[in-house]
């Protein structure tokens, strides 16, 4: 008889949900916690599967914390023709609204048009002095609109001059033409992937983060489980299930090369770098920003995000994927580009922050493209043995990329027809959002926190904020800020640690929280108090703490280095050589 394993994800639960996984057989073994693990994990309980999801790191430790956060069909997609593409994700823009109403937003973007360009948004052809090029525009986002259906967010609408210069004042204004809006939506990609394990685990799948495949077990050729590497509790153990699927984004070629299989297509990672910035220093308002043309053919979004303002990306080829770090190079890039097209004359002591990921682009084995080029769609390899392998997609297109996976798996089944009900399936915090915003407000002033704190939380938890204002009317020192500047309170710590099986001050400080983006000090001056926190929970040891502290610096400082920007300094510790297995991972 299998056992439903209970929320909260704390990390007694993390222990005993290894044990279960030792113990009994599951439908499906899920590798990989990043948003499309986390989806398929999801999809395949809704379905009634029994299900086990392990991540060798951290929930959305890879490239499910690097993304520019849009829920979007893409519209740089459109002049390669993606049309099927962009429909799909689309579609899936708007099962995300719905599904999660307090994590995806719909967001505004001006597209401004100068006298010169030649590809605005990738447009292939151009016109004699630019001539048309608006109406090329005006109808490629009419089309946007139209392939979304019922699901568009608003209609696109053209903005003059004077309008765009009035919602974005940094844009120069010599040589702008004119330029329009058009809607997508964003979200915090390291959230809405917390918020899908936690939904998977009320569904009853077993998850834990740290845990590593190492190989796989096999009986006549066939796969029948995988053997798994705890990373805490240092030990190995066997996980049995009747279907594997992998879904580990980057390293999927990797995980097949255990299985001793090569797959028809190949996983080409591209490196994406974003700046984060101060949202005052380029007077960035409600909407987004898209800087239609760049160098080497690009287009580039400077987006709202959290407290801050996130530009980017780069496009660039591969390198450690364990430790994609952005370079001089990269911020040189995107600051030459910002600084082209807006106002300002930002140098690298503006920047907050910079993070860098690898996109899981696909492509067949004999492909030459540049990845610039290749499509983001997905494809489900199954193969001779059994196992069955998710690549390429976006974050938008999770839910449906999840979908076809367990398709494969009910079809293997004998299923004819598999239901889909993550379709109109509410994520952990969305039943209800609508109504419990204002008693949210409510009870948050009435525990005097203020508006911003309230919003966030609101925006990060949905209706489970609830939880953390329980614990502020237990402690009113849980209410207090982190950080003077952002609106993270110290209940989230506890919170984090009880209920989202937060194992390391990385995990708080760059996954649960954003701090590490939106920090000037990426966390480095408060770390040591979230650590003691975290200490209290989990009982570690004050050997265990400084080791922690001392991981998190050495990570946050050789990031820093690697691209050798100056930021403020501030009382560090040289790291210990001690030896924190995971973060060194991360
Ligand atoms: C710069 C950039 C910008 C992007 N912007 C957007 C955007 O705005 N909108 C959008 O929709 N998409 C965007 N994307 C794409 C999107 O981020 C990715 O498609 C998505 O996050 C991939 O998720 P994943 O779960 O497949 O991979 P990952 O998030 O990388 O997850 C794979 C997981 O597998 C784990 N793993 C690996 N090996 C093992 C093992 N042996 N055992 C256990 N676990 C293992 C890894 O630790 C990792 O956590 C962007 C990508 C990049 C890089």
């Amino acid at each position: 008889m299998f056992l439903t394993i209970m929320l909260p994800l704390s990390s007694t639960v993390r222990t005993d949900n290894l044990s279960l996984m030792e113990r009994e057989r599951f439908d499906v073994l899920v590798i990989g916690g990043g948003v499309t693990g986390a989806g398929v994990a999801l999809d395949a309980a809704a379905r009634g599967y029994r299900v086990a999801l392990v991540e060798k790191v951290d929930f959305a430790s890879g490239t499910s914390s690097k993304s520019t956060k849009l829920v979007h069909g893409g519209i740089r997609y459109l002049p390669n023709f993606d049309f099927a593409l962009v429909r799909e994700a689309l579609i899936e823009r708007g099962v995300l609204l719905k599904n999660a109403p307090f994590l995806v937003r719909p967001v505004g973007f001006l597209l401004p048009i100068y006298k010169g360009d030649r590809h605005p948004v990738g447009i292939p052809f151009t016109t004699p002095g630019g001539l048309g090029l608006g109406l090329v525009l005006n109808m490629g986002l009419w089309f946007y609109d139209a392939l979304a259906g019922r699901e568009n967010v608003y209609r696109h609408r053209h903005m003059s001059r004077a309008e765009l210069l009035k919602l974005a004042p940094t844009l120069v204004s010599e040589g702008l033409k004119e330029g329009f809006i058009y809607y997508d939506a964003q979200t915090n990609d390291a959230r809405l992937t917390m918020t899908l394990i936690r939904t998977a685990a009320e569904h009853g799948a077993a998850i834990a983060n740290y845990a590593e495949v190492t190989a796989f077990s096999s009986e006549n050729g066939k796969i029948t489980g995988a053997r798994v590497h705890d990373r805490l509790g240092k030990r190995e153990l066997t996980i049995r299930a009747r279907h594997v699927v992998n879904a580990t984004g980057i390293f999927s070629e990797q995980v097949e090369e255990l299985a001793g299989f090569e797959p028809p297509v190949r996983v080409e990672p591209s490196k994406g770098v974003h700046l984060v910035l101060s949202r005052e220093a380029i007077k960035l308002g409600k909407d987004a920003i898209v800087l239609p043309e760049t160098d080497d053919k690009r287009i580039l979004f400077i987006v709202p995000w959290e407290s801050r303002a996130i530009f980017g990306t780069t496009d660039t080829g591969s390198g450690d994927l364990d430790h994609p770090v952005a370079t001089a190079e990269d911020v040189a890039y995107l600051l030459a580009h910002l600084n082209r097209y807006l106002s300002v004359d930002l140098t690298e002591a503006d920047i907050i922050s910079t993070y860098a990921g690898y996109r899981p682009l696909v492509s067949a084995r004999s492909s030459q493209h540049s990845t610039a080029k290749l499509s983001r769609t997905h494809t489900v390899l199954q193969s001779p043995s059994g196992l069955v392998t998710i690549v390429g997609g976006k974050m938008t297109t999770y839910r449906r990329m999840a979908q076809d996976t367990v398709d494969v798996l009910s079809r293997r089944d004998g299923a004819s027809s598999p239901p889909h009900p993550t379709l109109r399936l509410p994520l952990q915090g969305s039943v209800g959002w609508s109504n419990a915003q204002s008693d949210l407000t409510r009870r948050g002033t009435a525990l005097d926190l203020d508006s911003l704190v309230i919003e966030h939380l609101g925006a990060s938890y949905g209706t489970l904020a609830d939880a953390i204002l329980d614990m502020v009317e237990q402690n009113a020192t849980l209410g207090t800020r982190l950080i003077a500047d952002l609106p993270y309170i110290r209940a989230e710590v506890i919170h984090a640690c009880r209920q989202e099986m937060a194992m390391t001050p990385l995990d708080m400080l760059a996954r649960r929280m954003s701090i590490t983006l939106e920090d000037r000090h990426q966390g480095l001056e408060i770390v040591a108090d979230v650590a003691a926190l975290m200490a209290d929970e989990l009982g570690w040891s004050a050997e265990q703490q400084s080791a922690m502290l001392a991981a998190f610096r050495a990570k946050i400082e050789g990031e820093r280095a690697a691209r050798q920007v100056q930021l403020p300094t501030t009382a560090v510790n040289s790291p210990k050589e001690g030896e924190v297995f995971h973060e060194k991972a991360d």
